[in-house]
């Protein structure tokens, strides 16, 4: 392995726009003056390191930034980036959609694959600069979203907590804790109904407005376009939905009458939905070193290179996992094309969610080291649907490391990790729906919206009971789901991937050697082809075709025992 530095000593300067600008003033003057492809092809190099540079320092600004959000100049920096990012886009693609228009195209895709061309082109469609003043309030009004929600502050058990603090409550083996936990987290929702309403309004009324002025009939093919789904439309994903209500939502309702069942509950409310267990749910067995020195053994064991891997990060500083105050919350994993090396976040809570949340960004960061080499930035991460294969597979191939970390209780996470991936799948779709419903719509109501949101559950969640939960039972649910206001479509590609991801824990039911291989081999292809063709290189069916969801579900079936 190279040597890296500690992640402590990483420093990029800050990027200067005019020089910025002069740089891509050079490329486009080198650009319309190459006249052979091998000249296009150096250009391509230097703008793809200029690309890496820059998305190393917006990398490195917002971990800073997410590690210490209090700290002033953590911050000051975070504010460039914000501002500079939309001009950069505005640069790149300049030069992509002259890549695009290239006469000799098909030699360089022969040089550098064609999914790159397929992604310019994807962004191309979704950018002019008439609306870049639009996508800067699109990014102020999701802010606005995120600050509304951070700012929660809510009274529990004579705690004040925030959104993510009320959620062990949520999970209480303690049916009335539960119940009052839901109270008091959709009682913040209710408050501030007007402008969680407003918020959204504006975005859908600004992303149609946006549609419209690339010349599209609705922000539907716009959403697509900025999710790069290159390989599958919206009549695909309509497909896969109905095969998850024929499918997937029987066994869903099984689950849930099972987890009743379990719970002694005549009928399973909302509140109740996330307890598995009477006796609670299971526990790590020690702390978060211990989780860490624990996840050392079981990578290791798995496979020789994962174990190096994820011995380096640790010997770097590459993992932040503790939570602290001054700490942005939640768990992802990036990476810094400069240095060629991923970095894992996450807040450990001294629940199960640690092991899962560390092995789950775990498979994101081996997929990136694995395709660090790759010609061009944009194959370093694939798109976000096949990227989710890659983490959930290796939650469900580490299946049998898990007594490392929890013991006795390793073979009830095992199922009911299972059963968590079936049992969200028509959620997941339920939240596609609605904003295909929402964006075929833009003048629709609140209460409209509410309704459609309601008509969907039905189908989707057929067992759900709100009970006196008002604000939910109004139809308000959707409003929790982050990504419905900051990353529109973004949440059928974990259904695509779960769908995938189940595939892969069949086979190592089967073979686990050969599955583990096609893993890896996977992961190592990084973002180089697109969603379905990724997926039958590792020997996987595409979830658009048909019997799969009926193959995965059959067998799950049989291991949960429902
Ligand atoms: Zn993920």
């Amino acid at each position: 392995m190279q040597t890296i530095d500690d992640f402590s000593t990483f420093t990029l300067p800050a990027p200067d726009l005019d020089a910025l600008r002069r740089e891509y003033a050079d490329l486009n003057v080198a650009l319309d003056g190459a006249s052979t492809s091998r000249a296009r092809l150096a250009v391509i190099a230097r703008w793809d390191e200029i690309r890496r540079r820059f998305d190393s320092w917006e990398q490195l600004t917002m971990v800073r930034f997410e590690q210490d959000t209090a700290n002033p100049a953590h911050k000051r920096a975070r504010d460039l980036r914000n501002e500079l990012a939309p001009k950069l886009t505005a640069l790149d693609v300049e030069i992509k959609r002259k890549l695009l228009a290239a006469p000799d195209r098909p030699a360089l895709e022969r040089k550098l694959g064609r999914q790159a061309f397929a992604l310019w082109a994807a962004d191309v469609a979704a950018f002019e600069p008439a609306i870049q003043a639009d996508l800067t309030r699109e990014a102020a009004l999701a802010n606005e979203y995120t600050e509304l929600v951070a700012s929660a502050k809510l009274e529990f058990d004579s705690k004040t907590v925030n959104l993510a603090g009320i959620q062990p409550y949520t999970e209480s083996p303690d049916r009335d804790v539960r119940y009052r936990a839901q109270q008091t987290r959709w009682s913040f929702f209710s408050q501030n109904r007007v402008q969680l309403d407003r918020i959204f309004d504006d975005l859908v009324k600004l992303r149609h407005g946006m549609a419209r002025k690339l010349g599209l009939p609705s922000f539907v093919p716009l959403g697509y376009q900025r999710m790069h789904r290159v390989d599958y439309d919206a009549s695909d994903v309509e497909r896969f939905r109905a095969e998850v209500v024929r499918e997937v939502v029987p066994l869903a309702q099984a689950i849930m009458a099972a987890r009743a069942k379990a719970l002694g509950l005549e009928k399973l409310m909302f509140w109740d939905e996330p307890v598995t267990n009477r006796s609670g749910n299971v526990l790590p067995r020690g702390d978060r070193a211990w989780i860490v020195a624990s996840a050392r053994a079981a990578f290791a064991a798995m496979n020789g290179t994962l174990g190096d891997f994820f011995k380096m990060l640790v010997d770097r500083g590459l993992l932040d996992l503790e939570n602290r105050p001054g700490k942005a919350g939640g768990g992802f994993c990036t990476s810094f094309p400069t240095h060629g090396v991923p970095f894992i976040f996450a807040n450990f809570n001294g629940t199960a969610h640690d092991v899962e949340v560390l092995i789950h960004e775990m498979g994101h960061a081996f997929q990136n080291w694995s395709s660090r080499r790759a010609k061009l930035l944009d194959y370093l991460w694939p798109t976000s649907e096949s990227a989710e294969i890659d983490s959930m597979g290796m939650e469900f191939l580490s299946h049998p490391q898990l007594e490392r970390f929890f013991d006795g209780d390793a073979a009830r996470f095992r199922l009911e990790h299972i059963a968590d991936q079936i049992e969200r799948l028509p959620y997941m779709v339920a939240v596609d729906h609605f904003q295909h419903l929402v964006y075929a719509t833009p003048d629709a109501s609140p209460a409209q919206r509410n309704d459609m949101w309601r008509t969907l559950e039905a189908r989707y969640m057929p067992w759900r009971d709100y009970g006196d939960l008002e604000y939910p039972a109004q139809g308000g649910r959707w409003q929790a789901q982050l990504h419905i206001y900051q990353i529109p479509f973004y949440y059928i590609d974990y259904a695509l991937a779960a769908c995938c991801a189940l595939q892969f824990w069949a086979r190592s039911q089967d073979d686990y050697a050969g599955a583990l291989a096609d893993y890896v081999r996977l992961c190592a292809r990084g973002g180089e082809a697109p969603f379905q063709e990724l997926v039958r290189s590792a020997n996987l069916k595409s979830p658009f075709a048909p019997g799969v969801l009926s193959d995965v579900t059959r067998r799950a079936r049989v291991a949960i025992g429902v």
